[in-house]
């Protein structure tokens, strides 16, 4: 843990906030600053600062990543119903100053729900 990252406290109940998913790996919660009626950010609890900085070692914790982003989607009313339907979701990972990413500590943004949205 870093203390001074702001992710790593969320991960370590250190600083509130209203995690949607937990286990040993991960956690998610509502992004502070939505860009889409649902946006939640899955974060691993290990301090990995950007996608740029995984190895090898990483690539089971980054397809839980990805592997959790349908199952919140459709706990929180966005999941994918087929190509006819409504619902759907985008799953974003922002790295380094050229991909606009503010947090440096990994995570996976998930957003959905009826537009228009922030750009993002
Ligand atoms: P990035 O641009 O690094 O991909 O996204 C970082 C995201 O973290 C932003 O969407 C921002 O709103 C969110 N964020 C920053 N600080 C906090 C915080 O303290 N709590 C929560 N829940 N989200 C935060
Ligand atoms: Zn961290």
């Amino acid at each position: 843990m870093s203390a001074a990252c702001i992710f790593c406290q969320i991960a370590a109940g250190a600083i509130p906030a209203k995690l949607v998913y937990e286990d040993a790996e991960v956690v998610a919660f509502p992004d502070i600053n939505p860009a889409a009626p649902v946006h939640l950010l899955i974060v691993p609890r290990v301090h990995i600062e950007t996608l740029a900085d995984c190895e090898n070692q990483h690539q089971a914790l980054l397809g839980k990543m990805m592997g959790l982003a349908p199952r919140l989607a459709r706990e929180h009313g966005v999941g994918f119903e087929g190509r006819e339907g409504a619902g759907g979701f985008k799953t974003l990972v922002n790295t380094g100053p050229g991909g606009g990413q503010e947090v440096y500590h990994l995570h996976v943004h998930v957003l959905g729900g009826p537009r228009p949205w922030k750009a993002r």
